[in-house]
């Protein structure tokens, strides 16, 4: 047994467990501090209308300042915040903070932009962040029409009725819901009809270094199929202008990615939005 004392918490390694095991179930509870720490932020990423060029909307994606290891990556720490109720508490704190920052752009030339923030799967299994999402409603009137929510696709999760009935309540709350990662996670076509969502994010493997625009019949199979389903359509990982350009051409609504903007934090955001609107101004 070898013992480490982290956060007042025993915790036991066994031999049996991995090295990498080992490591994460100390990233576990050093995330569990995180929250009360200050040492989550979100960043921001604009969505851009491809066809107007208007940007009304950015994904809030987050982000994990470690005292001794710098940026942790939300591939790394969340994965291992769903193995518990921890993702609750992530997912709640993601809710409040991209309600605070709606509202600290609130009379300001981001006024009208809307914040997508993303949920996972666990968390709608268990319904708290239902019932957070309903008091954030009444606590804030009007707030759910600025909020949208994203929720990554893997196999099988839309066939849970606890997920769907999940979702249900919040579109009759008024958020509005989108299928993330769009394409991996093979949803049931039955499913994709009946869920209450208005918009697939087709996932950035697809976009992102297709130079040679191999995948352009999947992509334009895909906004076909979202729009015979009455969805809009954002592509994530757009890197080069030729890409959302094709994609325009193909009728995809948004895009997404670092041809535009890396996310950033929300000062950094609003000096881009700035810009952006006077180079689109520009180029009229
Ligand atoms: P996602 O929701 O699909 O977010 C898009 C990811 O693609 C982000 O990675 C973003 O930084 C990255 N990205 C955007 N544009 C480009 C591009 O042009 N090229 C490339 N190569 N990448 C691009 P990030 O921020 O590391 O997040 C990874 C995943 O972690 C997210 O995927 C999402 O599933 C999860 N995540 C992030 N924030 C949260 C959160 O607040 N709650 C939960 N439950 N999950 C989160
Ligand atoms: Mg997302
Ligand atoms: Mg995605
Ligand atoms: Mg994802």
């Amino acid at each position: 047994h070898a013992k480490r004392e982290q956060a007042g918490e025993p915790i036991w390694f066994e031999s049996w467990m991995s090295e990498e095991y080992r490591e994460s179930v100390v990233l576990e509870s050093e995330l569990r501090e995180a929250i009360a720490r200050n040492e989550l932020q979100l960043f921001y990423q604009p969505q851009v209308n491809l066809k107007t060029k208007e940007v009304d909307g950015c994904e809030a994606l987050l982000r994990w300042f470690h005292p001794e290891r710098g940026m942790i990556s939300p591939a790394v720490f969340i994965p291992i915040a769903e193995r518990s109720i921890l993702i609750e508490e992530i997912g709640m704190w993601v809710v409040q903070e991209s309600v605070n920052q709606v509202r600290r752009w609130e009379g300001t030339p981001l006024g009208s932009m809307r914040v997508s923030a993303n949920l996972s799967v666990k968390e709608l299994v268990s319904g708290r962040i239902v019932e957070f999402l309903t008091d954030v409603r009444d606590r804030y009137p009007g707030i759910e029409q600025r909020m949208e929510l994203e929720i990554t696709e893997s196999f099988g999760v839309f066939s849970d009725t606890r997920v769907f009935d999940a979702l249900q309540t919040l579109h009759r709350l008024g958020y509005r819901l989108a299928i993330d990662d769009f394409g991996t996670g093979y949803s049931s076509l039955s499913y994709l009809s009946r869920l209450p969502i208005q918009r697939l994010k087709i996932d950035r493997s697809f976009i992102s270094g297709d130079d040679a625009c191999s995948n352009a019949p999947l992509i334009e199979t895909i906004i076909r199929l979202a729009h015979t389903l009455k969805y809009d359509v954002v592509a994530e990982g757009i890197e080069q202008a030729e890409q959302g350009e094709s994609l325009r051409k193909l009728d995809c609504e948004y895009g997404q990615g670092f041809y535009y903007s890396r996310p950033i934090p929300p000062d950094e955001f609003e000096i881009w939005y700035d810009r952006y609107q006077e180079e689109s101004k520009q180029s009229g």
